[in-house]
């Protein structure tokens, strides 16, 4: 009820930052005069992007949106609400694509960081080198946390190199994504993008600016690598960064026989024992059904002669699976690269005569999902709800999870249109230093059920999300949600299993007034 009263008392007061002080909430009493001239309290602002998100179904108003010019206003607006006698809440946005109000802050302060980024307040990209004594030398990008990940990649291609992990869409922040893990094709081979961090600048939410690594502040460091936003807001990340290729070979097989399918993606990211340069760069997979387009959102791959032939196979087998691959090249060597790739795919098992291969531009490759939302967005359908579900799998899971939600669960309720994500990671890729919870098993699955609904029936995927949920709690599974949604403690403190502990301590260290991220809904439920 206070909460609705504050809120109806900002909204009277319609954008005047005048009127707004006069009503000033108790809790942001304690900042100073010019903290409190970035902050912003009219209707515009509060309901405005930092109520909503890309997910366009939680809705969370914040009593206000802080718009920083520099890095030391936003530890300035979180050492105000430390020491203020009543805390408030403190959510950095990046660009806001959590599908579940993870950014948004009920009753606290929104920080802008699409507008810090816009207004160019903080590091902006840098690229460097520094000497590190195992390999010589590294190059290394210094990114402020509310930068894009396709602007690093312009960025550092000017200088001939690139970060080595990325994630499928380049239009996220990279505070957005560190606070995740980062994942895509190139996971299995690079890590996720958490793990190609050397070093970062934090503000904790005591308000303290803290520069760590994995050897200076190493707690702080890895508490916020997967965090969730949890510990503190990055303010640069140093990514490390390799020579970039030119072109890219990218290849899409299609199976009707899933064990097939998990065999040969198991085979293409085993890449112990092999020589590194004749690994693939990238492999994914997704399933096609006969409800959804050959060509989807995420990139259009398949020619348009081949449709036909393609849905009459789908149609026979209600669903296949399509492995994705991509081997990186300088762009001049195209013999070599072919070759390459004809040893690397020998003794596939995809429905012969079903393979598919392009050759694309280095950045077309990275940015191929652009040109799809480009599309949805000009027919007003990128803003539409998105109940997502990201899962890991362990490998010892996944036949389970295909016969009983893919094969079962997926048909039977008939609405999956959007993108359905299946592809295998090294676990000894990640360090289990960092916040984010993965299977224990070396080998795991993620799976993105990547739904687009209607505004009226984005429960019925909710629906679907709980049974296949439920379906894993019922067959024992150990599977982790990625980009994790729960609502009460018992569920985070299962997610974090063994983790748990010093996931609350650091909580504790760092964080102990509860101020950061709380959109997240781990410790204020
Ligand atoms: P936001 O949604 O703004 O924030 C997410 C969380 O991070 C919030 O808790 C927020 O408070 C916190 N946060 C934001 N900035 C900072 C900061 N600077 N410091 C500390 N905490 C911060 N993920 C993948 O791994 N791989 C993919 O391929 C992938 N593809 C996607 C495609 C689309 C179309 C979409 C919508 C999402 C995709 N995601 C993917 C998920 C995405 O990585 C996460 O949702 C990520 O959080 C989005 O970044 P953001 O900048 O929008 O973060």
């Amino acid at each position: 009820i206070l909460l609705l009263i504050t809120i109806t008392r900002l909204i009277s007061t319609v954008g005047k930052t005048s009127q707004w002080k006069a009503v000033l909430p108790a809790e942001l009493a304690a900042v100073d005069e010019d903290v409190f001239n970035k902050l912003r309290g009219d209707v515009e602002a509060l309901q405005g992007r930092a109520s909503k998100d890309y997910g366009n179904i939680a809705r969370e108003v914040p009593l206000a949106v802080f718009h920083p010019a520099s890095a030391q206003d936003i530890a300035r607006l979180i050492k105000a609400s430390y020491k203020g006698a009543v805390p408030f809440k403190v959510a950095a946005r990046g660009q806001g694509h959590s599908t579940r109000g993870q950014a948004m802050a009920r009753g606290g302060v929104v920080v802008d960081m699409a507008g810090f980024r816009e207004r160019g307040g903080g590091v902006g990209i840098r690229v460097g080198k520094m000497v590190d004594p195992s390999v010589g030398y590294f190059h290394y990008a210094d990114v402020g946390g509310e930068q894009l990940w396709i602007d690093v990649l312009h960025a550092t291609l000017e200088h001939g190199l690139a970060p080595l992990s990325w994630t499928d869409y380049l239009y996220l922040t990279v505070g957005g994504t560190l606070s995740n893990a980062g994942i895509s094709g190139q996971t299995f081979r690079y890590g996720p993008q958490i793990s190609t961090v050397r070093e970062m600048d934090v503000i904790t939410g005591k308000g303290e600016f803290v520069t760590c690594s994995s050897e200076t502040n190493s707690e702080l460091f890895h508490a916020v690598l997967g965090g969730l936003g949890q510990f503190g807001i990055i303010t640069r990340a140093r990514i490390a960064l390799a020579p970039a290729p030119k072109r890219v070979k990218w290849v899409r097989l299609l199976y009707n026989d899933f064990s097939a399918f998990t065999k040969d993606q198991e085979q293409l990211i085993s890449i112990s024992g092999r020589k590194q340069n004749i690994a693939l760069d990238y492999v994914e997979g997704s399933l096609l059904m006969h409800q959804g387009p050959i060509n989807n959102w995420r990139s259009s791959f398949f020619p348009l002669a081949d449709h036909g032939r393609i849905i009459s196979l789908v149609t026979e087998h209600s669903v296949l699976y399509c492995l994705e691959v991509a081997k990186y090249y300088d762009g001049q060597s195209e013999n070599n690269v072919d070759k390459e790739l004809q040893v690397l795919l020998q003794g596939l098992n995809y429905i012969p005569g079903f393979y598919y291969e392009k050759d694309v531009s280095y950045v077309d490759f990275l940015n191929r999902v652009r040109s799809g939302e480009l599309k949805l967005q000009s027919q007003g359908l990128w803003d539409v709800p998105h109940p997502w579900l990201n899962l890991f799998i362990p490998k010892s899971q996944i036949m389970d999870f295909d016969s009983g939600v893919f094969k079962n669960i997926i048909l039977k309720r008939n609405i999956t249109t959007g993108p359905v994500l299946v592809y295998p990671m090294n676990r000894n890729k990640w360090d289990n230093r960092m916040s984010a919870s993965i299977p224990d098993e070396d080998i795991f699955y993620t799976v993105g059920f990547l739904h687009s609904s209607g505004f009226d029936n984005w429960k019925a995927y909710d629906a679907q999300n709980k049974e296949i949920l439920q379906f894993c709690i019922d067959g024992g599974m150990k599977v982790k949600q990625y980009l994790p949604h729960y609502r009460t403690q018992e569920d985070w403190t299962k997610h974090f299993g063994p983790k748990w502990r010093t996931f609350a301590e650091r909580k504790q260290q760092f964080d102990p007034r509860m101020i950061l991220s709380p959109g997240q809904r781990i410790f204020n439920n």
